[in-house]
């Protein structure tokens, strides 16, 4: 059965990569704050005859990335799916209203913590069939998308996620690793909104799709929802 870990599996896309994957067979790891308060979740893995372990995990919390390192030590991880975002209050990054706290917590969570995470996983990955990495980007950061301005705590943590992708891709080449930075498209969660063109459903069966083409000739790619490359 292959395994897959996802980061920030209580709600939004998260939940639903977790739902989906466990529909199609996979165990899943899935990490969230507070297992005990994630109700949803909770509920898919009582139904999931042992299918989805909940575990705990702020990614920004090195103690629990590391007692998750020490339990599932030895353990194949077919994918380790970097979902867990923060956007900021969209109505505090235009110029002029950026502050300083609030744009470092974003980049910890956004950028920071998703290089720890497959510093952590590497291993796991590197012993599992299909080797793959996915880092949840976002077209908003892409410079060539950019058409717009403002956004600056979300784009400036974004474009950076795509620059560390990028440099992982090269690293862990060695061991057979592929590292993809995917986007959702624009999906009705906490973060994106009642506006977004696509419902979590579609997000992540498209999502699912585009990993299950990945190939080791995809290292590197910022890949949109209809499978395209988007241009940094
Ligand atoms: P939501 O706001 O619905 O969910 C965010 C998830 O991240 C929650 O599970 C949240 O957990 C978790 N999270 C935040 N901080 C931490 C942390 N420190 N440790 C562990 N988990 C954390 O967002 P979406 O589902 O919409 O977004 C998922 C990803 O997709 C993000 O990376 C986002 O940037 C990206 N994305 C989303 C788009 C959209 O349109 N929705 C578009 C482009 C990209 P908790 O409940 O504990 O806060």
């Amino acid at each position: 059965m292959p395994t897959i870990l996802i980061t920030g599996a209580n709600r939004g896309i998260g939940l639903e990569l977790v739902r989906q994957y466990a529909a199609d067979g996979w165990h899943v790891l899935a990490c969230c704050r507070s297992p005990e308060n994630a109700h949803d979740l909770n509920k898919l893995a009582q139904h999931s005859n042992g299918q989805i372990t909940l575990h705990l995990l702020d990614v920004t919390q090195a103690a629990q990335r590391a007692a998750l390192v020490a339990q599932l030590k030895g353990q194949a991880i077919d994918i380790l799916f970097n979902s867990a975002g923060v956007s900021g209050s969209w109505s505090s990054q235009g110029f002029g209203q950026c502050q300083e706290k609030e744009w470092l917590d974003v980049l910890h969570i956004n950028v920071v913590t998703p290089m720890l995470m497959m510093q952590d996983f590497a291993a796991n990955v590197a012993l599992s069939e299909r080797k793959i990495i996915a880092n949840m980007s976002s077209k908003m950061g892409s410079i060539t998308d950019n058409t717009s301005g403002g956004s600056y705590l979300y784009r400036s943590s974004k474009a950076a996620l795509n620059m560390v992708n990028k440099s992982a891709a090269h690293d862990l080449a060695r061991k057979g690793i592929a590292v993809v930075a995917l986007h959702p498209g624009w999906v009705r969660t906490d973060m994106g909104g009642p506006n977004g063109e696509l419902s979590v459903e579609e997000s992540v069966a498209a999502l699912k799709h585009n990993l299950a083409n990945v190939t080791f000739a995809d290292s590197g790619r910022l890949i949109d929802i209809d499978g395209s490359t988007i241009p940094w």
